[in-house]
């Protein structure tokens, strides 16, 4: 351990965002009855979250929620997460979890995949402390499993 040594941080913006969604997570809540769930752990992190989605007939995400706890980073990426998939086609909630897994573990990323991730770019800052990356991912890992039913 470096006592001196600079702490890299998130740009003090970003970390506004993360920090308002850690305080105030969008679509907090269990759905009982949704048919695709998926629960994700990092024990690295001790991050543990339940999701819920519930896809109508047309594959369209109609509703989605997540529980549980953890780091500020792995709740409001959570947070996020449901409300960016929210009305989107399954095939849609794939390309967009597809490039922000290319983002976070990627050191180049396509333009397209910078163009899908929109405002997760704010994100990117994570990749600086690699243990906490999976903490940014576990959700989009469970989204990918929760997808498949
Ligand atoms: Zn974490």
């Amino acid at each position: 351990m470096i006592p001196d040594a600079p702490e890299p941080k998130l740009s003090s913006l970003y970390q506004e965002v993360i920090l308002e969604h850690n305080r105030k997570p969008r679509n907090y809540k269990e759905i009982a009855d949704a048919k695709n769930y998926a629960h994700g752990v990092n024990p690295l992190c001790g991050d543990d979250y339940h999701l819920y989605l519930v896809l109508d007939d047309q594959g369209v995400v109609q509703d989605v929620g997540f529980t549980g706890s953890g780091c500020a980073i792995s709740k409001s990426s959570a947070s996020i997460m449901t409300t960016m998939v929210k009305g989107k086609k399954v095939e849609e909630c794939q390309t967009l979890l597809k490039s922000f897994l290319e983002m976070m573990t990627q050191d180049e990323v396509s333009a397209e995949s910078k163009e899908n991730i929109g405002r997760l770019s704010m994100f990117g800052g994570v990749k600086e402390f690699p243990i906490r990356v999976k903490c940014a991912t576990l959700i989009w890992h469970a989204l990918a499993d929760a997808l498949k039913g």
